[in-house]
């Protein structure tokens, strides 16, 4: 568990951007081997506090296996996740799944009848139950598609 401090503000927030209270927007960068050419995204946070376009990147790098988390502007972000030639997988940032570094666009919801083996109780027999469930398909524009449940 990363620890989280929280800032009581004396005053209520200001819904202005404030370019002085904005954290550092530092770069995806792997230090060690002075490149950001092998860096794959692992995940993407809210920031707290909400600040505007900030997010918090955990990524690694696939060349000297080193991992880092920090804060970043979702423009650097973009930057690394829309690099051609670099497979990015699909990430999870809040409610949101990303593929190609942009959000995946809702294409249908679907409810899906599933039979799954279930045992109730122990050392009972192995049944199959019939299971609704809603899912969600979602669409990148590159083609990919992945279903949900909703
Ligand atoms: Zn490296
Ligand atoms: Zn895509």
């Amino acid at each position: 568990m990363m620890p989280r401090y929280r800032s009581m503000p004396a005053q209520p927030a200001s819904r202005v951007p404030d370019e002085a209270h904005q954290p550092p927007d530092e770069p995806l960068w792997c230090s060690r081997c002075n490149t950001d050419q092998h860096l794959l995204v692992n995940s993407i946070q809210s920031h707290y506090p909400p600040a505007p376009n900030m997010v918090d990147v955990a990524y690694e790098c696939h060349a000297c296996r080193y991992s880092y988390e920090h804060v970043a502007s979702v423009r650097r972000v973009a930057a690394v996740l829309n690099r051609p030639g670099v497979p990015q997988g699909v990430l999870q940032f809040g409610g949101q799944y990303l593929h190609c570094g942009e959000p995946m666009k809702t294409k249908s919801c679907e409810l899906r009848r599933i039979q799954a083996p279930l045992v109730l109780t122990p050392g009972a027999q192995l049944r199959m139950y019939e299971v609704l469930i809603n899912t969600r398909i979602l669409g990148c524009h590159c083609g990919f598609r992945m279903e949900i449940p909703d």
